[in-house]
Order: C-alpha cells, then sequence, then structure tokens
C-alpha cells in the first residue's frame, strides 16, 4: 500500500455537503482510495508528501453526457449556423454516415483522444452513448468501444429516426432487436425526446423496455422547446433529465418533487447560440443541477467542463459554488455514484489542483488553463 499526502492546500472544495469548503487542508490517499480530509496540521503521516503551494483542490469533475464514439466532422455546420442558420435534430444524420463507415480501430482511437483531453482538464469520470450507429450492429459496436473507457455507458439507439426508416418500425428495432444486442454493454437507456425526434409515447415505450431489461433511465428532454420529455424522466425515476432549456412551471414542480437530477449542458446554448436554461430557477425550486459538456460533434464540440463552469456562472446565473458543486457533486448523483463526485475517506482518489486560490477562478479567469495536476485513482497523471 502507498500513501500520499497533499499537503498545502490553500482551499479545499471537498464536494462533501457535510464540510464543503476546508481553509488550509490536507488530503491522503492510500492506493486508489480518499483515507482522509481536514485541517492540514492534523494530517496523519504518509509514504510521499506532494505539496500544493496554497492551491485550491476540487474533485475531479464528473461528465455525466457525452457522446464520443462518432467519425467524421461538421465544421461546415458549425460555421453555417454562424452565419445564422438554425439548428435542428437531423444533423445527427451527418456524424451517423461517417460512423457507419467508420472502422473500430478509428471509433475507439477518436474516442481515447476525447476522453484525454477530458483528463487534462480534470474529468475523471465520464459518461458515453451509442447514437451515432442506429443499427443493431453499429450501436452494439458503439457501446463496446465506449465500455473501453467507462463503465458509465448508454444505449441511445433512440437519437433520431434513421433516414429512409419508417418511426414506427424504428422503435420497434429499438425496444427489439438492438436493446438485446446493447443490453449486455450498457448501463443506461437514453432517448432524445424532442420534435424532430422521439415523441412522449415513443420515449416512454423505449424506456419502459430498457427498464425490463435491467438499465437504467436518462432522458434529452426539452431542449429545443418545451415537451414531455421532463415530466416522463420524473415519472419513470430517470436519474437525470438532460439540457432542461424550455422548462414549464410544471416540469420544474416534477424536478424538485422527484430524485431526478437537472443536467444543464451549456455547451450546447453556446455552440447553437441558443437561450441558455434558467439554472437559478431550478435551483431556487430545490432540485439538484448537474452540468455536463454534451461532447459531441454537432451541437456542443468541447470537452471542458472548466469552460461549462464558467459559462454556467456568466449565463445561468449559478454562483461560482454552486456551478463547482454541479460539475463534480451534481454529475455523480446524475449517475447515481457515491464513490466519485467528492472527496471524503473511502471516495476514489480523483482529484484536481488547480493553478488557482479558489474554485471561483474557473469562472472568474474563463479559457485559461488552471489545471496544474489531475489524480485519477490515486495516480498522479
Ligand atoms: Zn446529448
Amino acid at each position: 500500500m502507498t500513501s500520499i499526502v497533499i499537503c498545502g492546500i490553500g482551499l479545499l472544495y471537498t464536494g462533501d455537503p457535510e464540510r464543503e469548503e476546508i481553509g488550509d487542508a490536507a488530503v491522503v490517499i492510500e492506493d486508489d482510495r480518499i483515507a482522509w480530509v481536514g485541517e492540514a496540521g492534523q494530517a496523519p503521516d504518509a509514504d510521499v508528501r506532494v505539496d500544493a503551494g496554497g492551491r485550491c483542490v476540487i474533485p475531479g469533475f464528473v461528465d455525466s453526457h457525452a457522446h464520443l464514439v462518432f467519425a467524421g466532422d461538421r465544421t461546415a455546420e458549425f460555421a453555417a449556423r454562424m452565419s445564422g442558420q438554425s439548428y435542428t435534430a437531423g444533423g445527427i444524420r451527418t456524424t451517423v454516415e461517417a460512423t457507419r463507415q467508420a472502422s473500430d480501430a478509428a471509433l475507439a482511437t477518436r474516442a481515447a483522444a476525447l476522453v484525454d483531453e477530458m483528463l487534462a482538464q480534470g474529468t475523471t469520470t465520464v459518461e458515453i452513448k451509442s447514437g451515432y450507429g442506429l443499427t443493431v450492429e453499429d450501436e452494439r459496436r458503439s457501446l463496446e468501444i465506449a465500455g473501453g473507457f467507462t463503465d458509465e455507458t448508454t444505449y441511445l439507439g433512440a437519437h433520431v429516426v434513421p433516414a429512409g426508416i419508417d418511426a414506427d418500425d424504428y422503435v420497434r428495432l429499438v425496444t427489439g432487436e438492438m436493446l438485446e444486442a446493447c443490453a449486455p454493454y450498457a448501463k443506461w437507456v437514453d432517448v432524445f425526446c424532442e420534435r424532430g425526434a422521439f415523441d412522449g409515447d415513443q420515449t416512454r415505450e423505449i424506456l419502459t423496455a430498457g427498464i425490463k431489461t435491467g438499465l437504467q433511465t436518462r432522458v434529452h428532454a426539452n431542449q429545443l422547446g418545451e415537451g414531455p420529455g421532463v415530466r416522463i424522466a420524473c415519472e419513470l425515476g430517470a436519474a437525470s433529465a438532460d439540457h432542461c432549456t424550455h422548462l414549464s412551471d410544471a416540469d420544474v414542480q416534477a424536478l424538485a418533487s422527484s430524485a431526478t437530477v437537472a443536467t444543464l449542458l451549456p455547451g450546447a446554448e453556446f455552440s447553437t447560440r441558443s437561450p441558455y436554461p434558467d439554472a437559478r430557477r431550478l435551483l431556487d425550486a430545490g432540485v439538484t443541477v448537474a452540468i455536463a459538456t454534451d461532447c459531441n460533434p454537432g451541437s456542443s464540440f468541447t470537452s471542458s467542463m472548466p469552460f461549462c463552469v464558467a459559462l454556467a456562472v456568466r449565463e445561468m446565473r449559478m454562483t461560482p459554488l454552486e456551478a463547482v458543486r454541479a460539475a463534480t457533486y451534481g454529475g455523480a448523483r446524475a449517475l447515481r455514484r457515491t464513490d466519485v463526485g467528492w472527496l471524503r475517506p473511502g471516495a476514489r482518489a480523483d482529484l484536481v489542483v488547480l493553478d488557482a486560490p479558489s474554485y471561483v477562478h474557473l469562472a472568474y479567469r474563463p479559457g485559461v488553463p488552471l489545471v496544474r495536476q489531475v489524480f485519477h485513482d490515486g495516480l498522479l497523471l
């Protein structure tokens, strides 16, 4: 067993609601776990001593919503959108074409590069969805590839109805043969519940079929307009309703009175030049909020949680504390994980040393590479 004490922490944000912030702190790591957290003066001895030099330490970010298995490029679509074209769900089909033609090795190489990019920016837990294959075999292999990088794999056969297929036939496939092939590789089932993608009845049918095969649920809901997604997510006990950009009072109430987390994806609003969700309204109603990147080639091609934290503070009326909480503790809740997203004894030793005296700098100094060191499973990267 190897133990490391990280001392000289000017400010420790633990993510643990029982004691969120500790000044002049230390953390002790034993193997891949946190063994001790507290004031530096009381820290037990350890084999190795690392001095944080007065910097701020936070838990590794938990990015609970990402689409990393894909091929192709949508630079031109982004440029067109920035010249005034609007975003619709249909652009997904462009990526589907390229993904189907790509080899397993090419898809895995691309995903690995994005996971590395994320790690360098402090993300130590990531969820990865399928959804750019949309055939039985392409969805299955997308999930198998995703499983090489994370346990948080999500079956998103219901991303969009592929070109040339009748919607009812496709729902039958997604709830039948495709589900059967994908379930062994997935922890979660997800549906893009949106005009132009899947309606409320289809969403309920697909999620219910997933639940029957033992999958847990999460939903792409209320991104482009109001709709039934959020209420279905709450009704079926989904871990998370993601996007939540356009919410009625009834949607906010449903989230507040359920265990479903509202996962906000400000990179999508940034990249589609759309109005941001109102995090303040959700927080004031008592909803648990997470922030994630939605990293994908069409509507949010950022892998940066620090960027999303800055957006959340500037554009969604969150305080810096609420935003860093949503990016760590909130993400863990959205994945129903209790071993990540906070620093307390027994948790995984995933933590980030910021090149700053406070996590406030994540929003105060947007775009600046403030992630100095990342410990993942107790190892310094
Ligand atoms: Zn998404």
